[in-house]
């Protein structure tokens, strides 16, 4: 960094105004911290943090930061879970969760156009009055922001009928870190279908902030299903459970959301509300199903048909009451996780790994026995429609040697999750915690990545040390 912080705090005011700039120690030490494992037990303070509300202040910031060397870490509402948001090698935190201006609701083109800050939930209301939706749906949609899920192509239980976030991202603005701006997906397009030039729409989604920042999207919107119904199947043997999933989609049916509770959340949740109740099982699965009201009917009574020669029990609803009780015990898992010991905590390592679904028996087996061998208990659920696998290993994280234990249990599921033809990250992002896996998971692919980084952002002042590792130019990267 060639300024200090002083002159960075004084800079950064004069450029913006003191109200968008924070220099505190006390203020700083929040931005040092995301809602991830790794960032509770390290502490990566900035030098100063702002609060940009045009896409103007951006570029001047960036252009100052590329000037002098200042490493800037873009940051929404920080909900990350992978370190993504905290500024490893310290510098500028750009806070984008202030500016959340929906700018348009077109309805004749079902699109909308926001700015980086709007809270996830904050849209669907808005859009809900138009009788639209944005249908990626994180569990974190009453913080996270817009701006934060296209950065992580963040998706949820969903995902499995509607895509991820990078299916309805039409076009984006993003400052490069010479503080340049651009516009993809076309300067004035409103057009839902575009196959012009380099798709460099896609190339910011799911970036995480290392390649520029995103100030505002256009974003393809979709009618509001009209009537939803869930069916709940108890699974004697866990092996049955995916086996199910499977004979559902070969007879033509996509539910919207199909969601595993294994043995190990089956206990959790019974301990945390035992009023709920569920079976005991090697697995429990809930298929929520979407659409218009008769196409929900036949669908739900198609699967429950289906799954009932394996399951012990099937129970389907669309009655509000009774479909929020089937519901309950996918609701509350992961507070719920925590009871399996009295004095643990749940934590957030090796948390949201994605397999194929023909291996998610096999990859809920070795995650218990890989618990076992580190002394660590850990509470399996996901969307398992999408072979997405939420661990959730409990321990005492004021405990050094437990902390210990859950990183290695961590590290081993991750690699678990790459030997079994899957991924490290089904969700939530690389970020700086899985920048280590880049080279096993991708290969020379890392070269070519670190190759597109560099173009953009010469300097590595961009979100430094996520996605993949760089620390001195093109030929460190691992
Ligand atoms: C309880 C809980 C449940 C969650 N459930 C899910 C889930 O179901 N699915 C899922 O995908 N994730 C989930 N997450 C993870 C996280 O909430 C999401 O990935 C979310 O979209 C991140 O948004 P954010 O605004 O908090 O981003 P942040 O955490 O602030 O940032 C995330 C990344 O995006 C970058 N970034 C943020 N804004 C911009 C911008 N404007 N321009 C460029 N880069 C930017 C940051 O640098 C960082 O790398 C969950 C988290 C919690 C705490």
């Amino acid at each position: 960094m060639l300024v200090d912080r002083k002159r960075l705090g004084q800079d950064m005011m004069n450029m913006l105004g003191p109200e968008k700039v924070l220099t505190e120690d006390l203020d700083l030490l929040y931005y040092s911290y995301d809602s991830s494992f790794h960032a509770r037990n390290h502490r990566f303070m900035p030098d100063v943090v702002v609060t940009p509300r045009s896409t103007e202040e951006v570029s001047r910031v960036m252009a100052y930061a590329y000037t002098h060397g200042i490493p800037v870490t873009p940051r929404g509402a920080g909900t990350g879970e992978t370190c993504g948001a905290v500024p490893v090698q310290g510098g500028i935190v750009m806070d984008l969760s202030t500016w959340k201006t929906i700018e348009e609701v077109d309805t004749a083109n079902m699109q909308v156009i926001v700015r980086p800050g709007v809270v996830h939930s904050e849209l669907n209301k808005e859009l809900g009055k138009h009788g639209l939706f944005f249908p990626p749906d994180p569990g974190s949609t009453r913080m996270c922001t817009i701006g934060g899920m296209i950065a992580n192509n963040s998706s949820g239980l969903r995902a499995v009928k509607y895509g991820t976030t990078e299916q309805y991202v039409l076009g984006l603005e993003v400052v490069l870190p010479d503080g340049r701006i651009i516009t993809t997906g076309g300067l004035k397009s409103r057009a839902v279908k575009n196959v012009s030039g380099l798709n460099l729409t896609k190339l910011f989604v799911g970036s995480e902030g290392t390649l520029g920042v995103i100030t505002k999207a256009r974003l393809r919107v979709w009618p509001k299903p009209k009537a939803r119904g869930i069916l709940m199947a108890v699974f004697p043997k866990l092996e049955d459970a995916p086996a199910a999933v499977l004979e559902v989609y070969q007879d033509g049916i996509l539910p919207s959301g199909i969601e595993i509770l294994d043995e190990s959340a089956i206990r959790a949740v019974n301990m945390y509300k035992p009023e709920i109740n569920l079976p005991n099982a090697q697995a429990i699965l809930l298929f929520e199903v979407d659409g218009n009201p008769a196409s929900v009917e036949y669908e739900g009574n198609r699967i429950a048909e289906i799954v009932k020669s394996r399951a012990s029990q099937v129970e389907w609803s669309t009655e509000p009451k009774r479909m929020a009780e089937l519901w309950e015990g996918r609701g509350v898992v992961a507070t719920a996780a925590a009871r399996v010991r009295p004095d643990g905590s749940r934590v957030f390592a090796g948390e949201d790994i994605s397999v194929p679904l023909n291996k998610v028996a096999e990859t809920l087996r070795a995650i218990r026995s890989l618990g076992d061998q580190y002394g660590v208990q850990v509470v399996n659920y996901g969307h398992i429609g999408d072979g997405n696998v939420h661990t959730a290993p409990v321990i005492d994280p004021e405990n050094p040697a437990e902390v210990e234990k859950a990183n290695r249990l961590a590290d081993a599921i991750h690699r678990l999750a790459i030997e079994l033809g899957g991924t490290t990250t089904g969700e939530h992002g690389v970020g700086h915690v899985r920048a280590q896996y880049a080279p096993l998971e991708h290969g020379e692919a890392v070269q070519v990545m670190a190759r597109i980084k560099q173009a953009l952002d010469p300097k590595g002042i961009m979100n430094p040390q996520k996605v993949f590792l760089m620390q001195g130019g093109l030929d460190s990267v691992s």
